[in-house]
């Protein structure tokens, strides 16, 4: 596409989609899977031969998903975070993605610091920008990303089984807790409340973590609105019901510091935690235990799978409803 009508197209030295490419998005890559990368009317890519291509798009809208003057480099690692979430979750290996970038008016700064945050990510998970498109229009960022994974492998939804060890990775609540702090104007100097919004504006994709669990798990989802919903959302693909314990949440010190009696709610409802929630038969929690210490990563279990339907949240043993200060979505 062209940037077309803007008013500032014939200005010496203003960027048009041919130098934003260039200068911003065009980088030699390391993958030799990639046949031919950003500059032709498609890419040339050489998928794995005996392994299924994952593939999942995701969106981030300003106005819906992030405010106006959110920082740049927090937004190019999120666009691109939230994908790889999605692949870790099937247990996907990651290697592709395409950007697609909406943009009002090319600036240079912003650019600078969205493809700044972007590549960061994508280097450390050794994934190649392969192509994209770059339009006018309000300002948003569309992520498809694709991975490889053997396909008897891959963790859907729906495997889980009476019976499993319902698990989650990580201290969901965080994000939502360092959201929140945020938009009460709390104070950024903080340590704690700063380690917070990090989880909020750089969510770390379980990536490590999903590939650990190919094998293991029987179910999986990522948890992007929040651990009760997702997981209702796993139990119902699975056609079972579960269990929540709510005092074997993980709840970590500064979302305990932050929010005491409520820490719980937002773990549950709290989202873009970015965490995985899994389920996995008995059998397998010992090997899980070894693969977590050796990738390392941090694994709580949390619920039991059960016959029937519908998610039952525990409290000292008795089923309870969902704990003053959850979150709802809007
Ligand atoms: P076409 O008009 O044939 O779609 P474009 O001129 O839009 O081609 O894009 C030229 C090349 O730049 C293509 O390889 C495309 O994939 C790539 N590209 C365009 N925008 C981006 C972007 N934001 N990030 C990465 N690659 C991009
Ligand atoms: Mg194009």
């Amino acid at each position: 596409m062209r940037l077309d009508g803007s008013a500032d197209a014939g200005r010496p030295g203003a960027l048009d989609e041919a130098a934003i490419i260039e200068r911003f998005f065009r980088r030699p890559s390391a993958r030799d899977d990639v046949l031919l990368g950003i500059g032709d009317d498609a890419a040339l890519l050489a998928p794995p031969a005996g392994q299924a291509l994952a593939v999942a798009v995701d969106t981030l809208v300003e106005g819906t998903h992030f405010h106006l003057g959110t920082d740049p480099r927090a937004l190019g690692h999120r666009v691109l975070a939230v994908n790889l979430s999605d692949l870790a979750a099937m247990g996907a290996e990651p290697a592709w993605c395409l950007l697609s970038l909406s943009l009002p008016r090319p600036d240079p700064a912003w650019l600078a610091g969205f493809a700044d945050g972007f590549f960061a990510l994508a280097d450390r998970h050794g994934v190649a920008l392969v192509g994209g498109d770059t339009v006018r229009g309000p300002l948003a960022a569309t992520v498809t990303v694709h991975g490889f994974v053997p396909a008897a492998q891959a963790c859907r939804r729906s495997g889980a089984r009476p019976g499993d060890g319902i698990w989650v990775t990580g201290t969901p609540g965080d994000a939502v807790a360092g959201r929140l702090a945020q938009a009460d104007g709390a104070d950024a100097g903080d340590p704690a409340l700063a380690a917070l919004l990090a989880r909020f504006l750089y969510p770390e994709p379980r990536v490590a973590a999903g590939l650990a669990l190919r094998g293991l798990a029987s179910a999986m989802i990522d948890v992007s609105d929040g651990l009760h919903q997702d997981l209702a959302r796993l139990l119902v693909a699975s056609g079972a019901g579960g269990e929540l314990v709510v005092e074997a949440l993980p709840l970590s010190a500064a979302l305990t510091a932050r929010a005491g009696g409520e820490a719980a709610a937002l773990a549950l409802t709290g989202g873009d935690d970015y965490e995985l929630c899994f389920t996995l038969p008995e059998h397998h929690a010992g090997q899980l235990v070894e693969r977590a210490r050796a990738w390392d990563f941090p694994v709580t279990r949390i619920g039991t799978v059960t016959a029937g339907s519908g998610l039952t949240l525990l409290r000292a043993g008795q089923p309870c409803a969902l704990p003053p200060g959850s979150y709802r979505h809007f």
